[in-house]
């Protein structure tokens, strides 16, 4: 089995003894980076983005179960798998372990070739499921289009679009008080309520060229050819008020006792084969002015960089 080299593991302990073994262990299979607190695990995750973490649950500043929560709580770091090594060996631990989303628990004393081969199977799995996202352009967690996607319906849209004259309209949805629910209900929870808005916004996507997709963290992206203004707006109203009819429980929402999304959208007549990049900028302050309002709310703009 040949492993990808540029992969990079970050190993946060505070016993160095421990690090040590850990980095012996493992420098075969991938790059490894050192952390011996929690603050300093929170930093180096950061910078490095690595592609695995080895947490160790006990230690004193910051302990792993608080570093696990701060990692899912931030865009730039919530998509490292961690995998938890503690010498706390119930059920209950192991449990509370993968409920803040880690993807294994390994108990000390370890074994050192299972730590390895688990590494192993961990970093392999992470290196395939980025090969079949890049692939299928497919978003993994909610199973709807991926950015990269989207990107590239963008540029053919816009290229067909101004060559046969027809509208394109584009909107941008933001989940409100999104990481207030993540902080409050977990971010397992937070997942699941992705995929279920993910799939509510599909059901509506139905004409052929029409696309949503994940633009990233709780942000999703909406492209609709050959609607006219008023019909995307209308679109546009429909999915927020089905999102806030899904009731689905929103305990720490400053706006609403559910959950409801601010929709900014713009239509516009492309000219040439480039994209505009005031396009997505005018759908963002749309969007912008949504959240303003008050949130719960669908924007749209026609035209507003009067490209027609
Ligand atoms: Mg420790």
């Amino acid at each position: 089995m040949t492993m990808n080299q540029q992969q990079t593991v970050l190993v946060v302990d505070d016993e160095k003894q421990n690090r040590t073994l850990l980095a012996e262990l493992l420098v075969d299979d991938c790059r490894i980076a050192l952390a011996k607190n929690g603050a300093q695990a929170l930093e180096r995750a950061h910078e490095l983005q690595p592609d695995l973490i080895l947490l160790d649950v006990m230690m004193p500043d910051i302990n792993g179960y608080d570093v696990i929560q701060a990692l899912k709580a931030d865009d730039a770091t919530r998509q490292i798998p961690v995998i938890f090594i503690s010498a706390l060996d119930s059920t209950a631990d192991e449990e509370r372990g993968l409920d803040l989303g880690a993807v294994d628990y390994i108990t000390k004393p370890f074994h050192p070739s299972i730590v390895r081969k688990r590494v192993r199977n961990h970093l392999q799995s992470c290196h395939h499921r980025h090969l079949l996202e890049n692939l299928a352009k497919i978003d993994s967690l909610t199973e709807i289009a991926n950015r990269r996607r989207y990107d590239e319906a963008l540029e053919n849209e816009w290229r067909r679009c101004s060559r046969t004259h027809s509208p394109l309209s584009l909107a941008i949805i933001d989940v409100d008080h999104f990481k207030a629910y993540n902080d409050h209900l977990g971010h397992a929870e937070g997942d699941r309520m992705l995929r279920l808005i993910a799939k509510k916004l599909s059901d509506f996507v139905r004409r052929p060229g029409d696309l949503v997709a994940r633009y990233g963290g709780e942000e999703f992206v909406l492209l609709l050819p050959n609607s006219s203004s008023a019909a995307a707006a209308n679109l546009g109203e429909e999915l927020r008020s089905s999102i806030e009819g899904l009731r689905l429980p929103h305990p720490a929402s400053a706006i609403s006792p559910y959950i409801t999304i601010s929709l900014g959208g713009v239509t516009t007549q492309p000219s040439g084969g480039e994209v505009d990049p005031q396009f997505f900028q005018a759908a963002d302050a749309a969007l912008y002015e949504a959240k303003a309002g008050g949130r719960n709310r669908s924007l749209w703009r026609n035209d507003p960089f009067g490209a027609a």
